[in-house]
């Protein structure tokens, strides 16, 4: 009898799809998604107050669900830019859940007194992956530059996660900035990347598609940092243009990925 309603349900799983390997992504505003694969979840970005009316930010309910509900094992931060982080939230969170760890690049982890032990700091002086295994997935930082001149100063800093051999990539505030031979010394496109996310503003150069594959080669994108106060019409064209890309833009929308 047991082997038969193994049978049944193993029959059932696979034409539902229920046993197929997936990531499943939740999106908390601007660039801030948590990440779940399996028992293992991961924040990035997560964590932030109102910074202008072009960025969306997590309400007082998602930051709720955030520290009560989806609990994630570790948040990480991309830089200190308000639109990405907030010291307060992320202090609140460190103190509500006593085993989650911290990364962020130095201009973010200044900023953290207490659980020293659990803070952990990405330095930006070259491109080489810093990697730390938390629990059963590891986390790895890399020197991303921000984008733009003004921003020159700013620690960025791109996070590969890898969940059991499946790997999703934040990549921050940062652009294709080929003018600096970017992305040819961060050799992404070795690591077998799953899943991209990525900024928006990366699908508006005119190589987009190539620049993609020859750069990073991701089987799955998603873009973020999408203004509450794009046009419409600007939003539809840029789906029309990349049918396959996930676009995130509603709190707490959530997409289940396949791997
Ligand atoms: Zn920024």
């Amino acid at each position: 009898m047991r082997h038969i309603v193994l049978v049944l349900s193993t029959f059932l799983f696979s034409i539902l799809g229920i046993s197929q390997e997936s990531i499943s992504i939740t999106y908390t505003g601007n660039m801030g998604v948590h990440i779940i694969h399996e028992q293992s979840s991961v924040l990035i970005d997560g964590l932030h107050t109102k910074y202008g009316d072009d960025y969306l930010f997590p309400s007082k309910d998602l930051v709720h669900k955030i520290n009560y509900e989806l609990k994630p094992d570790a948040i990480l931060f991309t830089h200190h830019h308000g639109d990405h982080f907030s010291s307060q939230l992320s202090k609140n969170y460190l103190e509500l859940n006593r085993k989650a760890v911290l990364f962020g690049a130095h201009q973010i982890t200044k900023n953290f007194t207490d659980h020293r032990e659990r803070i952990f700091t990405i330095t930006t002086k070259d491109y080489i992956k810093q990697t730390t295994k938390i629990n059963d997935f590891s986390v790895s930082g890399v020197k991303i530059n921000h984008a733009g001149k003004r921003h020159v100063s700013v620690e960025n800093v791109g996070y590969i996660v890898n969940f059991n051999g499946k790997k999703v990539l934040h990549v921050g505030d940062t652009n294709w900035l080929e003018e600096i031979n970017l992305f040819n010394q961060l050799r992404l496109v070795d690591e077998s990347i799953d899943i991209a996310i990525i900024p928006y503003w990366m699908l508006l150069h005119k190589n987009t598609v190539e620049l993609l594959k020859k750069n990073i080669n991701p089987k799955h994108v998603v873009a973020t940092h999408i203004s509450p106060k794009i046009p419409p019409n600007e939003l539809v064209e840029l789906k029309r243009k990349y049918p396959k890309i996930y676009f995130l833009t509603t709190l707490d929308e959530q997409i289940q990925i396949p791997l």
